[in-house]
């Protein structure tokens, strides 16, 4: 599908812990871009579930509150928010319990495909030169005609280490754990450890964060 958009597409998907949200809010920054963060959609739609006490574990019942998700998310890398009907849940949706049970409510199909839309229909409203999208998919299905892809990739040392780093008085090796078992149930639905053709990877095992955005940038650049 081709999107229609007068802006850019920058697609960028990769690992937990790869620092593809970090990385790409600045990137956006520094380009004046807009900034589209989709794994927030999933993880919103897994804490309405658990408010609205819908069965995370029955596909139907998840596939039924679509209708009922209202969902919301700025786009402004300056003013990132995530917003289901009047909750403003920017932070809740970080939650171990949200994170725990993300990756099921991300694997029922219903889901995905009124995901993908509604990533489409957010894409096409840009009305920055540009966004920056990330995610799991969105070098392969969300946008895979975007003049922009990349792989963000960094060693599974490196993203075990960034992510404990963020999260101060949590056992290190229980962070790693959840974030490998969740790489792992992710990946029996879409393949974001391996690059698409056409799909540059950037590994950002030997680069700090500042290296990480430049390379970012001037691929966009190169690119534009
Ligand atoms: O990027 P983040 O870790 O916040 O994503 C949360 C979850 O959302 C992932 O573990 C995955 O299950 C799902 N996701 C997805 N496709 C995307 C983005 C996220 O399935 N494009």
């Amino acid at each position: 599908m081709t999107i229609s958009t007068g802006s850019t597409t920058v697609a960028i998907d990769g690992p937990a812990g790869s620092g593809k949200s970090s990385v790409s809010k600045a990137a956006a920054r520094v380009l004046g871009f807009g900034y589209l963060d989709t794994g927030a959609a999933y993880r919103a739609l897994a804490w309405h579930c658990l408010e609205a006490g819908v069965d995370t574990l029955d596909p139907s019942d998840i596939a039924e509150e679509l209708p009922r998700f209202e969902y919301t998310i700025g786009t402004d890398p300056d003013n990132y928010f995530v917003r289901v009907g009047a909750d403003v849940i920017t932070e809740d949706i970080r939650e171990p319990r949200v994170t725990h049970i993300v990756s099921a409510v991300a694997r029922v199909p219903e889901v995905r495909s009124y995901l993908v839309d509604l990533f489409r229909s957010i894409i096409a409203a840009s009305e920055r030169p540009g966004i920056i999208v990330e995610g799991r998919d969105i070098t392969t299905v969300v946008a895979p005609d975007a003049p922009v892809r990349i792989l963000l990739t960094a060693s599974e040392e490196a993203r075990m280490g960034r992510r404990s780093a963020e999260l101060t008085g949590v056992d290190a090796s229980a962070t790693a754990k959840a974030l490998s078992d969740r790489d792992a149930q992710d990946s029996r639905v879409v393949d974001f450890m391996n690059a698409a053709d056409g799909v540059t990877t950037i590994d950002s095992t030997d680069l700090d964060f500042d290296q990480t955005v430049a390379a970012v940038v001037s691929l966009v650049r190169s690119a534009g």
